[in-house]
């Protein structure tokens, strides 16, 4: 490979091998095999984690206990030491010249290889003080090696594969050297139109790709840092803005009439006002459904919001012209759920049935999930094809193929995030006529709005920001309880319990959720039939108690609910099966055991069951949290009933693959941009995307961008790209 003089694509720098490089050979590329550095591209995508400055290091005596601080250090001697239970503990005298400190690491075992004495490392971490002497412990250790200049980039590294920061930087600069020439550095091509880059003085893709990894100045990495997270983000806009208008073109959907009868009765009965929330988001649902265009658009609304009755606007809208509506759960507690709640909202509506004597029929609204009987299944598909079933709750069980419409107008899709995005495209091919559906995607777990923008960004989104009036705000408590419920109750449990009994004696009910039990549901169940029996006969004695759990038989569960929602039980003991759609405004204390178990968007959920009513109030978590992450969980629920700033924390913790979720794996990973950290930048990215593809809505005047967006695309997306 000698110096290139045609631009390099991002495809061919995917094509060559690290192997190809000087000093990496066939042992080494294993090495970096491991690491997923397979090849150039991969490589000089594998940006610095830091940058450690030589001329600010700390020293050692300069530090305070608690600081945290990088440090350039030369390891003295190392030990190894057996601890009790077949544990570890290495421990390194390492000195930055004037003073020494010791790193202590726990079942590390190969420290003591690592840490030779003579070798210099860079250590970052949090000082302590350990009898009188400074001490870290576990602290990050780069080896750095003898590497010159001022900034030195420090790459994430893997201590298994034997590759070290040092190792990573000398492959990077040979690849650099080989792809980017420093004096003209054009030799990367840059898919990103000129004018995007000079409107927003950014820097051509090869200097901010030296920079990132060679930086002479802090500048320098800032600079390319915000050029490098611009492009990851636009080229997923304009995938993202692509799709939703090639959608747009290709797909005939039906032009509704918006407010038609069924939907002004149905809002009319309503012993409420609409909120404003509601009213404009319904009236922006409106606007797409009379367009002839199929909708897509994500309904974002806080736990107890009110998003049922927007969805049934939307499922009503089709019926009103003579279409269905469909109404999809992510399972089937939550559908059945669903399918009582609407029921009873929709109850006592007609539509017009000229064969009938009146005129009229009933309304009629069904649920179809893998339970219903094949009596009742075999009924209900010959209405939906007939057309006499007007709207059908469900699971996915309304995806498979033997499910066919009459003339299916609306599909409410609860809960995107359990759904896959092939799930919501197959609803849309149920027409015989070729008409898609109008989609509304409904959300409970609220997400950002700009990561939002980024995973749903084929759908337009409307927010319920505002919750109905007349809610009084749940206070959360910790309870740390150890263990579960075994032994004697500690003083806080003991109170816990003895609130919600004064709760219960005037006239409120109680939900005391059990622990959750990922492994099988079967233990589950176990596990709340024991907490039910200990509970009745302990500290709930006396109270009318009830039990509810996902392996309970659908009329049961529906005797059950109905017995608690008439106040015929005090207290509900339950799996989480009332995660979502249990609506008794008369409950107002919600206990979750072991609460550290379940996350953020759950608890919050849960949480969500309370709080309906006009009375305050409480939420219990009991949890001796064992993890930092479990205590955060349980510190922001305590903190906050705002489903946004919780969904934000939740990011925070679990990072934002999670919410990418499956459509972003692979190439496609962002790797410097953060939908949390760079919104702005998400935002920006998407309006020059839109502003691109206005001009140019096949790319074909950017072939550059139009490749690099079929190679950065999934499979899945793979297929239109190309098309498109
Ligand atoms: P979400 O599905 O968004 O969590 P729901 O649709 O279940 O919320 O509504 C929560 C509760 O608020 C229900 O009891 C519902 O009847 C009530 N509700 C909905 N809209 C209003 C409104 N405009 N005014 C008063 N109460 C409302
Ligand atoms: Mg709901």
């Amino acid at each position: 490979m000698g110096s290139r003089s045609n631009p390099l694509s991002v495809r061919d720098l995917h094509e060559i091998e690290v192997e190809k490089l000087r000093g990496v050979g066939p042992k080494r590329k294993d090495a970096l095999q491991k690491m997923d550095l397979i090849t150039l591209g991969d490589l000089l995508t594998h940006y610095p984690r830091r940058y450690l400055d030589r001329t600010r290091q700390a020293a050692i005596a300069d530090l305070m206990e608690g600081d945290e601080a990088t440090i350039v250090v030369k390891v003295v001697r190392t030990d190894l030491r057996r601890l009790r239970g077949n544990r570890v503990m290495v421990t390194s005298t390492v000195t930055d010249g004037q003073s020494r400190m010791t790193l202590t690491f726990f079942n590390q075992r190969w420290r003591e290889r690592q840490l030779q004495p003579g070798l210099e490392a860079i250590v970052f971490g949090k000082m302590e003080n350990f009898r009188g002497r400074p001490q870290m412990t576990s602290p990050v250790v780069d080896l750095v090696g003898d590497q010159t200049g001022k900034i030195i980039p420090v790459y994430p590294q893997s201590e298994k594969a034997g590759v070290t920061s040092a190792d990573l930087a000398r492959y990077i600069a040979e690849a650099l050297r080989r792809t980017v020439t420093n004096d003209d550095a054009r030799s990367i091509i840059d898919p990103i139109p000129s004018c995007v880059l000079s409107d927003r003085a950014m820097l051509d893709r090869s200097t901010a790709m030296h920079r990132i990894h060679v930086p002479e100045t802090h500048e320098h990495v800032s600079e390319a840092r915000r050029r490098l997270i611009f492009d990851e983000l636009f080229r997923m806009q304009v995938a993202l803005v692509r799709r939703k208008r090639h959608l747009e073109s290709t797909q005939r959907g039906v032009a509704h009439q918006a407010q038609g009868p069924l939907v002004r009765a149905f809002v009319g009965a309503l012993p409420f006002p609409l909120t404003n929330a509601q009213r404009h988001a319904i009236g922006e649902i409106d606007r797409d459904l009379e367009r002839p265009v199929p909708m897509h658009r994500l309904l974002q609304g806080d736990v107890g919001s009110g998003k049922t009755l927007v969805a049934v606007s939307a499922m009503l809208t089709a019926v009103d012209g003579g279409h269905q509506g469909a109404l999809m759960a992510p399972t089937e507690v939550l559908a059945e759920q669903h399918h009582l709640g609407i029921r009873r909202l929709l109850e006592g509506l007609e539509v017009p049935e000229p064969s009938s004597l009146l005129g009229t029929r009933p309304l009629a609204v069904e649920l179809l999930t893998s339970r219903t009987s094949a009596a009742d299944r075999k009924r209900i598909l010959a209405g939906l094809a007939g057309g006499l079933t007007d709207i059908v709750i469900g699971t996915h069980a309304l995806l498979q193929e033997k499910v066919q419409f009459h003339s299916l107008g609306s599909i409410v899709i609860d809960e995107q995030h359990r759904f896959g995005v092939e799930q919501r495209a197959a609803l849309r091919e149920k027409n015989a006529d070729g008409t898609v559906p109008d989609v509304l995607v409904m959300t409970a777990t609220p997400i950002p709005r700009t990561a939002a923008m980024t995973v749903y960004g084929d759908l337009d989104v409307s927010v319920l920001g505002e919750l109905p009036p007349g809610r009084t705000p749940i206070v959360t408590h910790h309870v740390d309880a150890p263990g579960t419920l075994d032994g004697e109750p500690p003083l806080q449990l003991e109170q816990m319990w003895a609130e919600l009994r004064a709760s219960v004696a005037e006239g409120r009910q109680a939900y005391v959720v059990c622990p959750l039990i990922d492994e099988s549901e079967k233990l589950e169940v176990a596990s709340a039939e024991e907490t039910y029996q200990r509970l009745a006969a302990r500290e709930l004695e006396g109270l009318r108690v009830g039990l509810m759990h996902g392996r309970i038989p659908p009329d049961d569960k529906d005797a059950v609910m109905d017995r608690f929602r008439l106040g015929e039980l005090d207290v509900l003991v339950s799996t989480t099966v009332i995660e979502v759609g249990v609506d008794v405004p008369n409950a107002t204390t919600m206990v979750i055991l072991d609460a550290d178990r379940f996350g953020i968007a759950q608890l919050h959920q849960l949480r969500g069951r309370v709080g309906r009513g006009a009375h305050a109030s409480m939420c219990w978590l009991v949890a001796s949290p064992t993890t930092a992450d479990g205590q955060s969980r349980i510190d922001a629920l305590v903190g906050s009933t705002d489903g946004f700033e919780l969904a934000e924390v939740d990011l925070d913790l679990r990072g934002e693959g999670t919410i990418l979720g499956e459509r972003q794996k692979g190439k496609n990973d962002l790797k410097l941009a953060s939908l949390r950290h760079n919104r702005e930048v998400v935002v920006d990215a998407r309006n020059a995307a839109i502003e691109l593809l206005d001009d140019d809505p096949e790319l074909s005047a950017h072939p550059a961008l139009a490749d690099e967006l079929v190679f950065f695309a999934s499979d899945n997306d793979e297929a239109f790209l190309l098309k498109g």
